[in-house]
């Protein structure tokens, strides 16, 4: 990952803010809404072209997020425009933006100042922005109505990173961007071959540039080119049209959705997907929501970190600064326990301490990670500690079992979700109509109905979500699916006067979640294989010692080890994690594994053939607090043929047919 570099904005001369790199302004206080409307909206013929569109969403791409005026003045078009034709196709708009220097966070603010008009919209930006990290951040406005894709990094790199199908993925382009001749690096040739890639037909752009070299390769690419009259000192600008003819972009999800799974995985997709006015019918064997690996009492929440490039990192604190938005927006409307009380990384031996340091000394913004002293780590916990390590500012804990409850309850607000508990998926049957068949048995869990069986039942779905955690793979159509068990128990000790002082999650051989209604939680055990849910001696005994490995060591004025205080008692829970070996969730269409099976050389260096309206969120280990908002955003994506808000390169790495794929690619057998 590249480390992103602020931009330095210049305020001095007047309170037009400046970018002395490219010697050229923002926005002009004087009347920069005027000219985004001008420019961008009247050339682009919005908004009519609101009332025009044909989809559900409206996809707008822009070059240079800047401060936002452009967005503002678009999304508040757009707020309008759905007041005054509530029943119109176009309910949702998505925006695409890409910036290489994101203005700080106090910059932004002093900059939205100057448009109060604008100030329920950029007060949203301010709390959705994020951190300076590469890589896309998804941020919902308006309770997901309005979807902003903030790239952070030179267009030349996010461009080609951004998936799209054959059909193209945008509507409409904002050409914005420092003039060209103080900013050329922008302005390439690359830039224009990227936006044909992605424009679906008809595809309108709008800058307020001229310039001759931008004018060709527009036209190079495909796109039309019109001059007209620039705004206020600017002679002219141009806008035009893609020309090359494109098929029509296939339509959004058709029909309801079924989502297999009431954990963090299936309630964060039924929010993604409800919020989109899709219906969703969720199904669980079990009696009530997060029964299995998303019921424990509290849990933390920090990305899990490392160095390699293989984008495992960038995944984690993408999803982390989503699902901390998520979890914000979630309380106001049904609260539950949660406390961004921060997390502190402590070493496990010399080996880990190495790592950690490393981390460090890396690039990462200081607001995501960085290093402690023994001493500031002690004052943190307000427990002494014997060492330093990493510290996870924002970091913090949520109740699972609650957040579950809570979303699932956001998602029934929009009227689009109804939950089945106690009916297990027996099989799965396509039809041929292409639809799925659910075969549904009773799941009589208490004993209550004599006619189990009766109850059965056996709706169509043309999509069907499968998020059953560790047991996602128990159909012939997941069988393959490189899942594995491992069973967690956590223990939930009582506080005593010292150990309730805990302020912060403390993390090193297990973790210590500070105290709720008396209690801490600590964990977790590691067996591999086991699908045992009953609590066990041995499990506590484990985590006991994890908690002897970590904070043994730590020892208070008296020469007392807080740690020992801790009072460990049966009090626990067990459940089961579902894990791949490569540490990346399992995310997107399930393969058609015995189409690959039947004639394998057709796939070797090629997309892998899917089962039609069958997906996955799978293999979240013990991370899916983190993780599942944005997995249940690439899925919602994925099936509305929207933005993802994952690179290509980070998909790649998700999809859950990639094992096959590897050893297709090298000239394998599938399974071999
Ligand atoms: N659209 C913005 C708004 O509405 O506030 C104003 C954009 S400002 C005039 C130009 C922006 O383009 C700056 O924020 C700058 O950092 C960004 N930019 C310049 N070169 C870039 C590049 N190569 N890749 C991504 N962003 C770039």
């Amino acid at each position: 990952m590249k480390p992103i570099a602020p931009a330095q904005i210049d305020w001095r001369d007047s309170d037009t803010p400046m970018a002395p790199e490219f010697d050229d302004v923002y926005f002009s206080t004087d009347d920069g809404a005027d000219e985004t409307r001008y420019v961008f909206m009247q050339h682009n013929d919005l908004p009519n072209r609101f009332v025009e569109h044909k989809r559900a969403t409206l996809v707008v791409a822009e070059t240079g997020f800047g401060t936002g005026l452009n967005l503002c003045v678009l999304w508040q078009a757009f707020r309008e425009f759905r007041h005054s034709h509530p029943n119109a196709p176009l309910k949702r708009l998505h925006f695409v933006t890409l910036e290489k220097h994101p203005v700080t966070p106090t910059d932004l603010a002093k900059a939205h100042r100057f448009w109060p008009q604008y100030g329920e919209l950029t007060s949203q930006i301010q709390t959705a922005y994020p951190m300076p990290i590469e890589g896309c951040h998804r941020m919902e406005m308006d309770d997901g109505e309005v979807i902003v894709d903030l790239w952070l990094g030179d267009v030349q790199t996010t461009l080609p990173q951004i998936h799209a199908t054959e059909q193209g993925l945008v509507d409409i382009w904002f050409l914005d961007g420092f003039t060209p001749s103080r900013n050329p690096d922008m302005w390439q040739g690359d830039l224009y071959a990227q936006m044909a890639r992605l424009s679906r037909a008809n595809a309108t752009y709008a800058t307020f540039t001229a310039a001759g070299h931008v004018r060709r390769g527009l036209e190079e690419a495909g796109f039309s080119v019109n001059k007209d009259v620039g705004y206020g000192v600017k002679r002219e600008m141009i806008y035009g049209r893609f020309l090359t003819p494109r098929e029509a972009s296939s339509s959004e999800l058709d029909g309801d959705v079924a989502i297999i799974g009431a954990g963090i995985a299936g309630a964060q997709l039924a929010l993604s997907l409800c919020q989109r006015g899709i219906k969703v019918s969720l199904f669980s064997e079990d009696i009530a929501p997060a029964d299995g690996a998303s019921g424990n009492r509290q849990g933390a929440i920090y990305p899990l970190m490392n160095l390699a490039e293989d984008g495992l990192s960038q995944f984690y604190q993408q999803s982390y600064l989503l699902s901390r938005a998520r979890i914000n927006r979630l309380a106001k409307h049904h609260p539950f326990d949660f406390d961004w009380c921060g997390v502190l990384q402590l070493s496990q031996n010399a080996k880990d301490a190495d790592k950690l340091a490393r981390i460090a000394n890396s690039p990462f913004p200081t607001e995501l990670v960085h290093q402690v002293t023994k001493e500031q780590a002690s004052h943190i916990a307000d427990l002494p500690l014997n060492r330093g390590g990493l510290y996870f500012p924002y970091g913090g804990w949520v109740s699972p079992k609650q957040t579950v409850a809570s979303l699932l309850a956001q998602a029934q607000d929009t009227g689009n979700l109804s939950c089945h508990y106690q009916y297990q998926l027996t099989q799965l049957e396509q039809l041929d109509s292409g639809h799925w068949q659910l075969h549904l048995s009773f799941n009589d869990i208490e004993g209550v109905s004599e006619h189990a069986v009766a109850e059965g039942i056996e709706p169509e779905f043309a999509n069907v979500v499968i998020c059953q955690g560790h047991r996602s793979s128990q159909l012939p159509q997941t069988a393959p699916l490189p899942l594995s068990p491992v069973r967690g128990q956590v223990s939930i000790p009582k506080a005593t006067t010292t150990t309730a002082k805990l302020k912060t999650v403390l993390c090193a051989d297990g973790y210590l979640v500070p105290a709720l209604k008396g209690r801490l939680v600590s964990g977790a055990s590691f067996v591999k294989g086991s699908v045992d849910v009953q609590w066990r001696e041995q499990d506590r005994e484990e985590i006991q010692g994890r908690m002897q490995n970590s904070f043994g060591g730590c020892l208070d004025a008296n020469n007392d080890a807080w740690i020992d205080e801790l009072d460990w008692d049966e009090t626990g829970r067990a459940a089961i994690r579902g894990a791949v070996r490569d540490h990346f969730p399992l995310v997107g269409p399930i393969p058609d594994w015995s189409q690959i099976e039947a004639s394998p050389d057709s796939y070797r260096k090629q997309p892998l053939p899917t089962q039609q309206g069958l997906y996955l969120i799978a293999g979240l280990g013990s991370r899916g607090l983190c993780s599942a908002p944005l997995l249940a955003e690439i899925t919602a994506s994925m099936m509305n043929d929207e933005p993802l808000p994952v690179s290509e390169f980070q998909l790649k790495r998700l999809l859950p047919g990639r094992f096959w794929q590897r050893r297709l690619d090298k000239g394998k057998s599938p399974t071999e």
